[in-house]
């Protein structure tokens, strides 16, 4: 079984290494590259395949250094392959690719930026979502409109209730902090809260997190359309 590691870099960015049992293994937004070859080295883990959701440096900036000691593949949406440079393979929305032997399937969820992706492995039951959704929050509006996002978030809430989302960013208790603004009598939230405290507390991330409580909790994946995810993006950047 192909296991996932969770790697903390740069200030509080998420990269994540998928090692398969043969020892390939690909990486989801190396935005720094040292200490991704640091973990791959003390894995004996080959890279095969770098992996990026959109184009921003904390998510990307990795590629080159990993590529060059490694020669993996990277894989970037085709619409920002230029921004993110040294693309190899470009993807859009419904492609499917097989990377050592697991299923990715790409959703194009704009928002935080207009190509931004997430990438689904239904093997895994995982969903890589980037700086598009967050635990108990989401990316900021940088590129698309509410309505883009209010769009994307639809996809992913037809994912399975058992999916696992695993976010760019350890953001959940700032966000937590929002959501309890807006809804503090939600008690999967504050019990979310109080995990995910009790985790942070003992230096582990909270990530991943069940999309299940995602679905119970996180306001901005609740919304009831885009005007509602508006007022809340705009109220949060103010929180
Ligand atoms: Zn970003
Ligand atoms: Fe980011």
């Amino acid at each position: 079984m192909t296991t996932i590691a969770v790697l903390p870099i740069l200030k509080d960015n998420y990269a994540y290494v998928l090692a398969a049992p043969d020892g390939n293994a690909a990486v989801i937004d190396p935005g720094a590259a040292e200490p991704v070859l640091a973990y791959l080295n003390k894995h004996r883990l080959r890279l095969t395949h770098i992996l990026n959701t959109h184009h921003h440096g904390d998510h990307c900036a990795g590629n080159i250094a990993l590529k060059q000691a490694t020669g993996a593949i990277i894989i970037a949406p085709a619409a920002e392959a230029d921004a993110i440079g040294s693309v190899d393979h470009g993807v859009v929305d419904g492609d499917r690719i097989v990377i050592n032997h697991l299923d990715f399937q790409v959703m194009a969820t704009p928002g935080h930026t207009l190509g931004s992706v997430c990438f689904y492995l239904p093997a895994l039951k995982t969903l890589f979502t980037g700086d598009t959704l967050f635990s108990l929050g989401c990316g900021r509006l940088f590129e698309g409109t509410a309505e883009d996002l209010w769009r994307s978030f639809q996809k992913v809430m037809t994912l399975p209730d058992d999916t696992m989302i695993y976010p760019g960013h350890e953001y959940t208790l700032a966000n937590g902090a929002f959501c309890l603004h807006i809804k503090p009598n939600n008690t999967d939230l504050q019990e979310r809260i109080a995990e995910s405290t009790a985790l942070q507390k003992q230096g582990q991330p909270t990530i991943p997190a069940p999309l299940a409580v995602e679905k119970k909790t996180n306001v901005f994946l609740r919304a009831h359309d885009a005007n509602q995810l508006s007022m809340l993006r705009k109220e949060k950047d103010k929180f």
